[in-house]
């Protein structure tokens, strides 16, 4: 969109925003706010900010949401930063609103499953909060050390075990927002409920799930728990010469009618940085493993593993079998955990997150290998495979302008490709800036139409977080 009608000068706006607001919540300082600025996507655009906003409370939130509103200045909302599409990065002149201080957990209810959290709260701490209760906050990005629940909401995150659990969306029962539009800009609403069930009026909570931070800022979540997990997870492992046979043992564990609780990828590029990195002990003597996850408990449990594994061994596998050493079997979920922060370490990296069907995640892998070669590309792959939703890891030189030309256009492609299998440009990260035009290829024009128009209802001014998504 064409910032230029965003009018309020720096001062004024510094000037409007301290009138409410602490000296020191504002950020200024030019590498603070610059570091603060953008997200984890390799090359995607980032506008200079105007300010930084380090929010403390609902309150302080309203205040900013307000005087943007006046001042037709955008706001940027920003959790932890480890967004991977340039959802979190600045636009020019904009307003960096920083959630993480609001990082209070305000009740953990025992007796009715749930939990209300500020935005800020890191994924992990409040997995942390609940086992002490004896309850347990399934979704797990692999972030989850670091993310935040407001950004794992506004991106509807996934992760390792949504296969069986479910993604962000499937946990979010109620939220509450500061919003613009029908409603005063900087007005605090409601949204939900919290109770199990619940169907009056439209379910705008899904709607603001995985939105991107552009229908308001989300300034408190109300989660559903489930009781903790009982017994130890078997983790069945299975080696494959390649990916595309690696996709082939994922595609008939499904046909199996298989579900546990995790079925993650990583190749050997992924293995061999992590091992070179954290010294792991991993031996990578295969090129593709796949890792499954049965948390069933009992006798079941076993029968689902060794099912598992028969199913990997009939569709290729090298060898496939049920670790027996905890150890080794945590070791290889950590480097699973580490892949992404590990190859960055190579160079840029630009992050894929397309997901297919799951009868599809062969042809995609194959379409992978293919499209990499012809770039001449290094293309690591890590995958929520059992989800079909691929994160391949195109690996560049630092400073080699020409292997980064040669990816963004491999990026792309690789969309295109998950499109034409009936896939979907982004499983879990988001559209951001990086999958915008990949967006508009997916979807259906009157889709996009329908899309637009709901974002022009609700944010009439284009102030919440515009030209993402
Ligand atoms: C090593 C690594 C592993 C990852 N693994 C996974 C994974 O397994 N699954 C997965 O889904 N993602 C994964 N990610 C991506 C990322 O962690 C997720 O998208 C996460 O949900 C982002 O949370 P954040 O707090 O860092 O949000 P940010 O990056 O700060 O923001 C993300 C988006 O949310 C918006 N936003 C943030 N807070 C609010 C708020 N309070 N109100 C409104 N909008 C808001 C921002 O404007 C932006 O559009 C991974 C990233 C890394 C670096």
């Amino acid at each position: 969109m064409d910032l230029a009608h965003h009018t309020g000068s720096r001062s004024v706006l510094v000037a409007a925003l301290g009138r409410e607001l602490p000296a020191e919540r504002l950020v200024i300082d030019p590498d603070v706010l610059d570091a603060i600025s953008h997200d984890d996507a390799e090359w995607a655009p980032t506008g200079p900010a105007a300010v930084g906003v380090r929010a403390r409370s609902e309150a302080e939130v309203q205040h900013v949401v307000r005087t943007c509103a006046e001042l037709g200045v955008p706001v940027v909302p920003r959790g932890a930063g480890t967004g991977l599409s340039g959802g979190a990065n600045a636009v020019g002149g904009c307003v960096i609103l920083d959630l993480s201080p609001m990082n209070q957990i305000l009740e953990i209810d025992q007796d009715n499953l749930l939990a209300v959290v500020q935005p800020g709260v890191i994924n992990a701490d409040l997995k942390a909060a609940a086992a002490e209760v004896g309850l347990w906050y399934p979704p797990d990005p692999a972030s989850a050390p670091w993310s935040t629940i407001g950004g794992n909401v506004a991106t509807n995150a996934g992760g390792l075990c949504c296969l069986k659990y479910g993604v962000t969306r499937d946990y979010v029962l109620g939220l509450r927002a500061v919003v613009g539009g029908p409603v005063a800009y900087g007005e605090a609403v409601r949204l939900g409920r919290r109770t199990n069930k619940g169907v009056a009026g439209l379910d705008l909570v899904s709607l603001f799930v995985g939105s991107e931070g552009t229908l308001g800022v989300v300034t408190e979540v109300t989660l559903r728990l489930r009781p903790a997990r009982a017994g130890v997870p078997r983790t069945v492992v299975g080696a494959f010469a390649d990916l595309v046979t690696s996709g082939e043992a994922v595609a008939q564990i499904t046909r199996r009618g298989l579900t546990p609780a995790a079925l993650e990828l990583l190749d050997r590029t992924c293995l061999e940085a992590v091992e070179d990195w954290k010294h792991l002990g991993i031996e990578a003597d295969a090129n593709a493993l796949l890792l499954a996850r049965v948390d069933t408990p009992g006798d079941s449990g076993a029968a689902e593993a060794a099912d598992v594994a028969a199913a990997m061994r009939d569709s290729g596998a090298l060898w496939a079998e049920q670790s027996t050493d905890d150890a080794e079997a945590e070791a290889l979920f950590e480097a699973r955990r580490l892949a992404y922060p590990a190859l960055e370490r190579l160079g840029p990296v630009l992050t894929e997150d397309v997901c297919v069907p799951r009868s599809r995640v062969p042809a995609m892998l194959e379409q992978v290998n293919q499209i990499g070669a012809r770039h001449g590309l290094r293309i690591a792959t890590i995958a929520h495979a059992g989800d079909g939703n691929l994160h391949p890891l195109l690996v560049t030189p630092a400073g080699d302008d020409g292997a980064r030309l040669e990816a963004q256009a491999a990026f792309e492609e690789l969309l295109d490709a998950a499109i034409a299998l009936g896939g979907t440009v982004t499983g879990e990260h988001g559209v951001g800036i990086l999958k915008r035009d990949g967006m508009r290829r997916e979807l259906d024009p009157g889709s996009i139409a329908l899309q637009s128009a709901v974002r022009r209802a609700l944010d009439p001014r284009e102030i919440f977080n515009p030209g993402k998504g």
